[in-house]
């Protein structure tokens, strides 16, 4: 018998979470590339809060790049999907405020594959909201782990190695360092 999942159009949620570098962009990449190949139709979009960590643009097997798409608020993405667009890619999801949790919903119930990646903790290893709720939501999770930077364990903190007391501070290994539970030191309020 036919798989209905195959013959109907069915959309879905994918969530790539984990702390800083544990590859959630370049898993996110990878399965974006592996739908180029089949020829489907991808948009990716991006925060604008960082612009120089999350993904900006990929190149697909035929040289044909696919760029990102940086927006501010969750609600200027739907009215930029393309009728035809059979995935969407949505990176560092922790930086987006919570309607984009039912713009994924919305996005899934039309029949769109959609594939987020995002930080689940912050440097208080306190979960971000919008990815608590998207894992909730979605079909398929995913957890990568980084390796620690202090004893070479998996990891899944994220140590902010700077003073400041923001929730987000855009940096990469000059201000964080992926740490295990053992040597992840949670930080004084
Ligand atoms: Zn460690």
């Amino acid at each position: 018998m036919a798989n209905p999942l195959i013959y109907h159009k069915q959309g879905w949620i994918e969530v790539i979470c984990g702390c800083m570098f544990s590859g959630k962009t370049e898993e996110l990449i990878r399965r974006v590339r592996t739908a180029l190949i089949a020829k489907q139709k991808v948009q990716l979009f991006n925060s604008k809060i960082d612009t120089r960590y999350g993904i900006d643009s990929i190149i697909s097997h035929n040289q044909n790049k696919v760029a990102a798409t940086c927006v501010k608020k969750s609600d200027e993405i739907l009215p930029l999907v393309e009728k035809d667009t059979q995935v969407i890619a949505i990176d560092e999801i922790n930086f987006f405020d919570m309607g984009i949790v039912s713009v994924c919903e919305k996005l899934a119930n039309a029949g769109k594959r959609v594939i987020v990646a995002g930080l689940d903790t912050d440097y208080r290893a306190e979960p971000f909201e919008v990815t608590a709720a998207l894992l909730a939501k979605a079909e398929y999770v995913t957890k990568n782990l980084a390796v620690c930077t202090k004893c070479g364990n998996p990891a899944s903190f994220t140590q902010r190695t700077s003073k400041d007391k923001k929730r987000i501070v855009v940096g990469t290994t000059d201000a964080y360092q992926a740490r295990c539970r053992r040597c992840y030191k949670k930080p004084r309020k």
